[in-house]
């Protein structure tokens, strides 16, 4: 697997152009740099400055400082008590979520004498659901009573380091459910008295930072896009980012019906040239492919026929594929191409599981220089 890493530059680039250059950019670097391989994807980003990077568990947030990422690191998913010390101790930023997990950081931040107060972020469910608290209700002017926990939380050695929802529908073509939760997020935050002015304020995913704006967001928190998958018809598409590419092993010629694969599903109609790529599921190639997908072979498309295995497929290829020839699952290859999301459709899925589901068994490398 070859990963472009300038072009996530210029990805990140793209992104600081549309939302407007004086947000802070958090690029989201959570499920290992979303299959990329987190130190590569860091290295990528650096030059670019970004405010802080984005993460979704404690242990993404220690492995960040482990290759020695010094910017603030956020933690998005909730975070259980017992993990927060751990936490803490890296100098992450937990998301709040509960008036519980708000008392038990509150416990910490009162337990010893720190040389700096604790940072947390408050999530705020404009209709994500699956975390943060409650906005009230909206319009009233009158912020929930959850809220004066979070002011209150000062005196305990804590510190309101950001407030922040979650979209989850900015890449639809119809952008109206997430101008609502946009909305009910600037309404809260107007409403809401005591925001420090330092508090960082966000709410655009890629999709959400490429087409909408927000009146009081200061920050956005783009993953997707960076990493090379489009966010919306109307949105400028990223560069592509991640090659998946693997060796024929072998290549042969097969009589007609000669059958091929676990359940036999697929029998030579005729003189075949088959060539066994060296790629399986248990590299991450989705089986649901088996007698569906493409690759590139030979300079043009090619169908893998029959099922997939573990560690390898097969494609009906030209005659002119041999044993050692590279082949191509997702990227380009010459004039042919296979774009993530078509391959992502195909499976049945998106462009965010296929890479994040890629295997450690496939090594990732830095394409040839003419390439990046
Ligand atoms: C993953 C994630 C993002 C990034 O979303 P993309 O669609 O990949 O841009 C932003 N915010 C939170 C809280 C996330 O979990």
């Amino acid at each position: 697997m070859e990963v472009r890493t300038a072009a996530i530059r210029r990805n990140l680039e793209r992104i600081r152009a549309a939302a407007g250059g004086a947000l802070g950019i958090i690029p989201m670097v959570k499920a290992d740099g979303y299959g990329l391989g987190v130190r590569r994807v860091v290295a990528a980003l650096r030059p670019a400055r970004p405010f802080g990077y984005g993460v979704a568990t404690v242990g993404e947030g220690l492995e960040l400082r482990r290759i020695g990422v010094r910017e603030p690191v956020m933690v998005y998913s909730p975070v259980l008590p017992a993990e927060l010390p751990g936490a803490v101790r890296g100098g992450l930023v937990p998301a709040i979520s509960d008036l519980a997990g708000l008392a038990a950081l509150t416990r910490l931040g009162e337990e010893s004498a720190r040389p700096a107060p604790i940072p947390f972020q408050v999530e705020i469910d404009t209709g994500m659901g699956r975390a943060g608290f409650g906005p009230g209700r909206a319009g009233g002017g009158q912020p929930p009573d959850w809220w004066n926990s979070v002011l209150h939380a000062r005196a305990s050695g804590l510190r309101l380091f950001g407030v922040f929802t979650h979209l989850h529908s900015a890449d639809r073509d119809d952008p109206d459910s997430a101008r609502r939760q946009i909305e009910r997020f600037d309404r809260f935050v107007e409403g809401a008295g005591g925001v420090p002015a330092d508090a960082l304020l966000h709410c655009a995913n890629s999709a959400g930072a490429m087409r909408l704006g927000s009146r009081t967001a200061n920050a956005v928190r783009p993953g997707i896009y960076l990493y090379g998958a489009p966010v919306g018809r109307d949105v400028a598409p990223p560069d592509p980012v991640a090659s998946v590419r693997a060796r024929v092993v072998l290549a042969r010629d097969v009589p007609a019906g000669t059958t091929l694969g676990y359940g036999a599903t697929y029998r030579a109609g005729g003189d075949e040239r088959w060539a066994t790529a060296a790629i399986g599921y248990g590299d991450g190639l989705p089986r649901v492919l088996g007698n569906r997908g493409w690759a590139i072979a030979g300079g043009e498309r090619v169908p893998i026929v029959g099922r997939i295995s573990m560690d390898t497929c097969v494609l009906r290829t030209g005659s002119h594929v041999r044993t050692g020839d590279v082949v191509t699952f997702v990227g380009r290859d010459g004039d042919a191409e296979l774009p993530i999301e078509e391959v992502a459709e195909l499976a049945g899925t998106i462009p965010y599981e296929i890479l994040t589901g890629l295997s450690r068994r496939l090594p990732r490398m830095e394409p040839d220089e003419a390439e990046r």
